[in-house]
């Protein structure tokens, strides 16, 4: 069976160059036939120029190799850069499946690249996360996977179990050489040690969520607050229209923003007022379910007062003095603005951020993919039964316990993710990474 799999890696298009990207045994004995000299002794990581074979034509440019296992895949890779057309990419692909190379699937050099232990399934998909971000935020979801220190703690909690489980082994088979408890005193420690970090992890959650899919922030207040006004000086371009007349927002107006590399959607929501007209009633309806969902509720106040908002959202209120250009700021509002001079808006870009998603740290781990926090509540919930058996149970109960943990975490580092997971996982590249 050929293993020897090729595609462009670069996008479609024309550009300056182009790469072709061939991986497995035969990626060497491939790529000699088409770079002219086929006697030559390539010395890996270094990039050698020359003429390039494609299927009925030549171009010239550059050769490199990677002895496996140090490559991206962890097999012999090579990867010719060509001129960056369309034709050209396409033709030097073919000149390599008619020499024996297949045509990759969709991540199927990072697949391999997991397969073979290179990267680990949580990096895999911080890898798919870079490439798809649609904002800088998502490149830095992406990284913190990528680079991040997930695996790493992952694993470390994986390793300590194994060794939990180890202990516990030791205990069901000699019960009688722990008359003291000292070894069951040890075993109870480490467990909530464990639960402890995990929790932590899970805690994480809340901000690294928001880092992944953005931050709601509904702009209300009564009519004639500067909510309008408010938007378009946050946005810094007019998309909201601003009118001396009260109720003239009857339906939300949003727009996105980028602070601090993560994104976030404001929400225009209607003016709310007594004796509304009915089109007027359908806005301010829909407001308050705008007002129930936000992550963070800017109540808008111009010195007539703040707006009746629904019940049980306090926490997430922040409480907005708006034309403060004109008129003293309340004392019962956290920031005064000027939606006019721009006055306290970096301020309160600033208070929204450290609000709603904290101050993230390089060296921290973050959950910022549901998938990990799913297999995180597990393992959380198989140690908590754990801690219950320690004082109800057997050792063997705790003992599946902990193996349950070990498998929920092991989804996350890739060791027990089952096939549809991976499959799901590499699904979101695309081909030729
Ligand atoms: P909304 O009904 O809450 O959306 O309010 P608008 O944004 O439409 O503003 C109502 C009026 O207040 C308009 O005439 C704005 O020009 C004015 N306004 C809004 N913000 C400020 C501000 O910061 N200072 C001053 N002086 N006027 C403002």
């Amino acid at each position: 069976m050929n293993n020897s799999i090729a595609a462009i890696a670069t996008a479609s298009g024309t550009g300056g160059v182009a790469v072709i990207r061939i991986s497995g045994n035969d990626a060497l004995e491939i790529a000699k036939k088409m770079f002219g000299n086929d006697k030559a002794e390539f010395e890996p990581n270094r990039m050698y120029p020359g003429k390039i074979c494609g299927d009925g034509f030549e171009d010239y440019g550059f050769m490199v190799f990677f002895r496996a296992p140090k490559s991206f895949t962890g097999e012999d890779v090579v990867e010719f850069h060509c001129h960056g057309g369309v034709q050209l990419a396409h033709g030097i692909l073919s000149k390599a499946v008619a020499l024996g190379a297949r045509l990759a699937e969709r991540g199927e050099f990072t697949r391999r690249a997991f397969l073979n232990g290179k990267l680990s399934l949580v990096a895999a998909e911080g890898v798919a996360d870079m490439i798809n971000a649609e904002s800088l935020a998502l490149v830095r979801a992406g990284g913190m996977l990528y680079f991040g220190k997930l695996s790493s703690e992952v694993q470390e909690l994986q390793s300590r179990l194994k060794t939990l489980l180890a202990s516990i082994a030791v205990r069901i088979d000699y019960p009688e050489e722990d008359e003291d408890g000292t070894d069951f005193a040890a075993i109870n420690a480490e467990l909530n040690e464990l639960s402890g970090k995990i929790s932590r992890l899970l805690e994480s959650y809340k901000s690294g969520r928001k880092l992944k899919s953005g931050v709601t922030v509904a702009i209300c207040g009564k009519p004639n607050a500067g909510k309008s006004s408010l938007l378009n000086a946050i946005l810094g371009y007019d998309k909201a229209i601003v009118s001396d007349e009260a109720g003239t927002t009857r339906d939300a107006v949003e727009g996105e923003a980028d602070i601090d590399g993560v994104r976030y959607n404001f929400i225009d929501t209607a003016g709310i007022r007594e004796r509304a007209g009915t089109v007027e009633s359908i806005g301010i309806e829909r407001a308050k379910n705008i007002i129930l969902s936000a992550d963070v509720v800017l109540s808008v106040n111009d010195g007539n007062g703040f707006a009746e908002l629904p019940e049980n959202i306090s926490g997430k209120i922040l409480k907005v003095f708006n034309k403060c250009d004109v008129a003293s700021p309340r004392d019962d509002c956290e920031i005064a603005v000027s939606a006019k001079t721009g006055e306290g808006l970096e301020e309160l870009r600033r208070l929204i951020s450290r609000s709603c998603v904290g101050e993230f740290a390089a060296d921290k781990a973050y959950i910022v993919e549901e998938r990990h926090y799913v297999a995180l509540r597990r393992a959380a919930e198989a140690l908590a039964s754990a801690a219950e058996n320690i004082c109800v149970g057997t050792l063997d109960m705790i003992s599946v316990d902990l193996k349950e943990a070990w498998e929920a975490l092991g989804e996350i580092t890739g060791e027990t993710a089952t096939e549809e997971i991976i499959s799901t996982i590499f699904a979101k590249f695309c081909v030729g990474k």
